[in-house]
């Protein structure tokens, strides 16, 4: 599923690039003829105004004379050397040849006034094999105001084509390596975007195995306790059945609500749902609440400071953040043992401590307990446990608010649990 997703966002990728690619080749070598034309165009049209300047045109005895003795490549003057014209017509102007130079022109001037890209026929010899590509420029040459002749002069696009051919050939090898590479980053690219959903598939994947599983078990003892309770006529074992029962479905609700709270809460809090909270005061009732319901075999002290510290939170998430560290202090401590509720501000921090000189954590298990699940293997966490989701949603509620949570451990001797709040900014 993965491989797939990534070869299509490949291929995709490789698709809209390479044909910007192509559109943008097409469009350099688009510009790269035009800018070569414009260069022959304006060299043609220099030549044509040179020729035609030379034409002599006078009335001699009440006839329109048009004299074209001293015009180069036309009359009798020497060839300039300087440019090379493939031919040089002039037409009267009634479009008849009158005299050229180069290749032999059709009698009849047909083609329309302008620059024109053609093949160089051979008027004489039109089937010639050797017919190269030729500029040529054909203009109405006027005197007076009127029109006396038209002047057609082409040359040789060879030069041009060169340097556009040798364009070519690199376009041709440049475009298919640059689409190579493309596609490589694209895969490249793609599997760099595939980790993340890869990675989030197989944590819902697990996560959802592992809720099925802790799911499995009260439902099964659910389903056995009614079972022996319809069996059962006896009133009282059918009442104790009934017990269980409460008991395994309180301790499922209490699950799912857990699960509830972890799937609904996804990324950070959005900052409306934020208020101004004094820790100290929301501390000093879990700490009321701890004393009332907790603290009859154990020394539970509470260390607040005598001034507010002010964050902005929710609070219940707050208050059940460190409700489920403060349970898991009273949890995981012996009887006679201590455990201490702390609130500092350092720097721009809110830093709330809970510490319980219980039974530790085994040092190999400490990177794993905010994992979802994850349960240490002993056997006052078999007896006490829950199910595995308190310091997994505890840091979950704590890095909502933008905020960090760890932990320190000494095996048998004791853990404290930090937290930490941005304080609210002045
Ligand atoms: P549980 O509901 O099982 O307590 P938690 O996510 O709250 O799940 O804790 C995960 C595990 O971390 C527990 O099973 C326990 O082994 C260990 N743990 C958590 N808090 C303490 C503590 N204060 N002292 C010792 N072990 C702890």
């Amino acid at each position: 599923m993965f491989n797939r997703s990534r070869r299509n966002l490949a291929r995709w990728f490789t698709l809209s690039m390479g044909s910007i690619l192509v559109i943008f080749a097409a469009v350099v070598y688009y510009q790269e003829v035009e800018d070569e034309l414009e260069v022959i165009d304006r060299l043609l049209y220099k030549k044509t105004r040179a020729i035609a300047a030379n034409v002599d045109y006078r009335f001699e005895q009440g006839q329109r004379r048009v004299d074209l003795e001293n015009v180069p490549w036309l009359g009798n003057t020497p060839l300039p050397v300087d440019t090379e014209l493939v031919y040089a017509r002039w037409y009267n102007s009634q479009k008849q040849i009158v005299r050229f130079f180069g290749t032999p022109p059709p009698p009849q001037l047909t083609t329309a006034i302008g620059f024109h890209t053609i093949k160089d026929i051979d008027y004489l010899a039109p089937q010639n094999l050797f017919q190269p590509w030729l500029r040529q420029v054909t203009l109405a040459v006027e005197k007076n105001g009127t029109v006396i002749g038209y002047l057609q002069i082409a040359t040789p696009l060879a030069a041009a084509q060169d340097s556009l051919s040798q364009l070519r050939l690199f376009l041709a090898l440049a475009v298919p390596i640059t689409i190579f590479i493309i596609a490589l980053t694209g895969w490249f690219l793609g599997g760099l975007a595939m980790q993340p959903i890869r990675q989030a598939y197989f944590q819902l994947q697990r996560f959802t195995a592992d809720a099925s599983h802790e799911l499995r078990t009260p439902l099964a003892a659910i389903l056995s306790n009614a079972q022996v309770g319809l069996l059962s006529s006896d009133p009282d074992q059918q009442r104790l059945r009934l017990e269980k029962i409460v008991e395994v479905a309180k301790l499922m609700s209490n699950l799912v609500s857990n699960l509830l709270l972890l799937a609904r809460q996804q990324g950070t809090i959005a900052p409306e749902a934020l208020q101004e909270i004094d820790l100290t005061q929301l501390l000093k009732e879990l700490a009321r609440y701890q004393i009332e319901h907790n603290a009859e075999t154990l020394s539970f002290t509470s260390d607040l400071p005598p001034y507010s510290v002010k964050v902005l939170a929710d609070a219940s998430l707050i208050q059940q953040a460190v409700k489920n560290l403060l349970d898991n202090a009273f949890k995981y401590t012996p009887a006679g043992g201590k455990v201490q509720l702390r609130l500092t501000s350092q720097s721009r921090w809110a830093v709330i401590e809970v510490e319980d000189n219980g039974i530790g954590i085994p040092a190999e298990d400490l990177p794993h307990v905010f994992e979802r699940f994850y349960r240490v293997d002993t056997e006052r966490t078999r007896k006490n446990g829950g199910f595995g989701l308190g310091l997994a949603i505890a840091q979950h509620l704590v890095e909502a608010h933008n905020g960090q949570i760890s932990v320190s451990s000494t095996y048998a001797q004791g853990s404290t649990f930090i937290i930490k709040l941005p304080l609210k900014p002045y």
